[in-house]
């Protein structure tokens, strides 16, 4: 069937003001709205043709471009699809066209049906973790308090909505009996009350109780990273359980940084070290490793380990660690060192001319390295 032109479609002249065009779908969504129209299938194709003529005529871009085009320029990436709308979609409109007071009489369309299942709250629980515990993945044993559903708790099925969960309200409007469902405001939408309530119960039926569980944390985890738990969280009558959620919480390590995947560690050797070359111990996050120094190394050079870094969560690669030389200068000497130091300044060795042609900057070298 060929599509009519969304002018014909609501009645307007093609210079029609915003105003007359809303006004001219208001009457047409009144008229065939499927409240008024029950089981009328050529309603509804007309009620969905007007408010789809009505979603692009109301809109300043989509109007000019079909006015430009026509239906083709209404299909294609980004334009609208022109496939129509579905219901949900033409009633979420209605707050605009109606305004908010009738744009509740027309309810969400289908609604919901039956009874509520309501969701417990979930428990947030902060997790220390070291760098071991990082790089190796661990388990933890967590104690924590949950609110439980109390044992012996009675339902009944709730008097005021008859365990359906909703009430409905008939309302007498300019298109005629209005129907409207809402959540029962006795039960809360779950369509059950409590019957009997055990001792120490709060007034939802939960009594607080310690538990204890033990957890298994994957390597690679970050400061900040929630994991979470499902349906470890609080209880609630006749519902699903909330989730437990871990928030990761890092535990700084007295000599190692960690960035991302990579830790960094920052060595100091001596300038005899540097000169005549050394072995080093570094600490790793999981121990020590000995690092060999060249002779003559420069200061701020950065050595990297590799695979001494984390692994990252999905397992795909891990870090290096890297470690960053410097030479230490002594600001305070004696008098032997001094004469030492001064014989040294006529060496031509030790003169920076010799220094490397085109030095790179650090943060050169730390590229190499990202
Ligand atoms: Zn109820």
């Amino acid at each position: 069937m060929a599509k009519r032109d969304y002018y014909e479609v609501l009645g307007v002249e093609k210079n029609a003001s915003a105003d007359e065009i809303k006004k001219a779908y208001r009457k047409l969504a009144i008229k065939y709205h499927p409240d008024k129209n029950p089981d009328d299938k050529s309603a509804e194709d007309k009620f969905k043709e007007a408010a789809e003529a009505y979603e692009v005529l109301s809109n300043a871009d989509k109007k000019a471009k079909y006015d430009r085009f026509g239906h083709q320029g209404m299909g294609g990436a980004g334009g609208f699809s022109g496939q129509g709308m579905s219901m949900d979609d033409i009633f979420s409109q209605f707050g605009d066209v109606f305004g908010d007071s009738f744009g509740s009489f027309f309810g969400g369309g289908g609604g919901r049906r039956g009874p509520r299942r309501p969701t417990g709250s979930n428990i947030r629980i902060k997790l220390k973790v070291s760098f071991e515990d990082i790089k190796k993945g661990s388990e933890k044993k967590i104690r924590f308090k949950r609110w439980v559903v109390a044992p012996g708790l009675e339902f009944k099925s709730c008097n005021t909505c008859g365990g359906s969960g909703s009430v409905t309200r008939v309302t007498q409007t300019f298109l005629g009996h209005m129907q409207t469902t809402a959540a029962c405001p006795s039960c809360g939408g779950t369509g059950q009350t409590i019957n009997n309530r055990p001792k120490g119960a709060n007034e939802q039926g939960l009594v607080q109780e310690e538990t204890e569980t033990t957890l298994k944390i994957p390597a690679g985890v970050q400061d900040g990273m929630q994991l979470s738990v499902s349906g470890k969280g609080n209880e609630v009558p006749g519902g699903v359980p909330g989730d437990l959620i871990l928030i990761i919480e890092e535990i700084a390590h007295p000599e190692l940084t960690r960035e991302e995947s990579n830790v960094y560690f920052d060595l100091f050797i001596s300038v005899p070290e540097a000169v005549l070359g050394c072995t080093a111990e570094v600490p790793t996050i999981e121990g020590k490793a000995k690092i060999t120094i060249d002779a003559g190394i420069q200061s701020g050079k950065v050595l990297k380990l590799r695979g001494k870094g984390f692994p990252d969560i999905n397992g795909y690669h891990t870090g290096d660690q890297l470690v960053r030389v410097n030479v230490f200068i002594p600001s305070k000497i004696n008098k032997e060192e001094e004469a030492l130091m001064k014989k040294l300044l006529d060496s031509e060795s030790f003169s920076p001319e010799n220094k490397p042609k085109k030095d790179r900057s650090f943060f050169d070298r730390m590229k190499d390295f990202i």
